[in-house]
């Protein structure tokens, strides 16, 4: 348990990737912020099971990403009932696939704020508190789209791009004070965000779902199988530990092989 008395804050972690990243870090015994949408009953059991796990303390945030006031508020309550976190994880995200010229406005202003803005106001919150200690970690979910494209993703390519640039330059920024920033770039992986983009997915291909599973989403990605949530999470964890303190300013890649074609 070597996270013992470290906090860690991770947005949109009510789900899929998040929620893995928030037991996997539990499990080594750190006090957990958890933050996203859904089921209050379903959320005071994750709430339940985590503090459980850790020995520590959980509480939850349903802070909106898209709400930089609210984003502030989470912050500094967390700051307030658990100290300023040690461990950030910015890993809130959305989607909506459709060509650019049909692409809803809306659409576009929300997944820039869910997934990029609200990163620069939970990393500019936490880092003071990180410097004061001398020892920070941030990681962002970035993704394969990180890195390179695919039609009808714009908005999310563009914000998963911006994320990727702002991690470098922050980990730059924070080199030689003990806290590293790092962009972790999954391939797909098996969860309600990658369940959701079927059907739009298959409207805007004219495909049915086993073709989109198999012809678009695992197309490109070589090994054939999704990636797995666990498989995120040790990396998140390993990078909390001090044999990691070099890695900083990277797009760690797992993608099962995508990005290497
Ligand atoms: P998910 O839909 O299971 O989880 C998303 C989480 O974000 C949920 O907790 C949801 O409640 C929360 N959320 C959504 N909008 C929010 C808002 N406005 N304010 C606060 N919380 C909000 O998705 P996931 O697949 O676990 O995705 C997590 C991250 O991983 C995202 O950044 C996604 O882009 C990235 N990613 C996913 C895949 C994949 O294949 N699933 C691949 C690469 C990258």
């Amino acid at each position: 348990m070597f996270l013992k008395r470290k906090t860690a804050l991770i947005t949109g972690s009510t789900s899929g990737i998040g929620l893995g990243y928030a037991r996997a870090l539990a499990a080594q015994g750190a006090h957990l912020m958890i933050n996203g949408f859904g089921d209050t009953d379903v959320i005071d059991g994750y709430v339940a099971e985590l503090a459980e796990s850790s020995g520590g303390r959980a509480i939850y945030s349903a802070a909106d990403m898209t709400k930089p006031e609210a984003i502030r508020a989470m912050m500094a309550e967390c700051a307030e009932k658990l100290g300023g976190p040690d461990i950030l994880i910015n890993n809130v995200g959305i989607q909506h696939v459709a060509p650019v010229d049909e692409f809803p406005e809306d659409k576009w202003d929300a997944i820039m704020a869910i997934i990029l803005t609200s990163a620069f106001h939970t990393t500019k919150a936490a880092l003071p508190a990180m410097k004061a200690k001398g020892w920070g970690r941030i990681i962002n979910t970035g993704s394969m789209h990180s890195l390179v494209a695919s039609p009808f993703k714009s908005a999310y390519n563009a914000a998963k791009h911006g994320l990727a640039g702002f991690t470098k330059t922050v980990a730059l920024e924070v080199a030689t004070q003990g806290i590293t920033v790092n962009n972790i770039c999954p391939g797909y992986v098996w969860t309600s965000l990658v369940e959701n983009q079927i059907p739009d997915t298959m409207k805007a291909r004219g495909l049915t779902r086993d073709q989109v599973i198999n012809d678009v989403l695992l197309a490109n990605q070589p090994q054939k199988k999704f990636v797995q949530v666990e498989q995120l999470a040790a990396l998140a964890v390993f990078l909390c530990r001090e044999e990691a303190s070099a890695i900083t300013g990277t797009n760690l890649s797992v993608d099962g092989g995508w990005t290497a074609q």
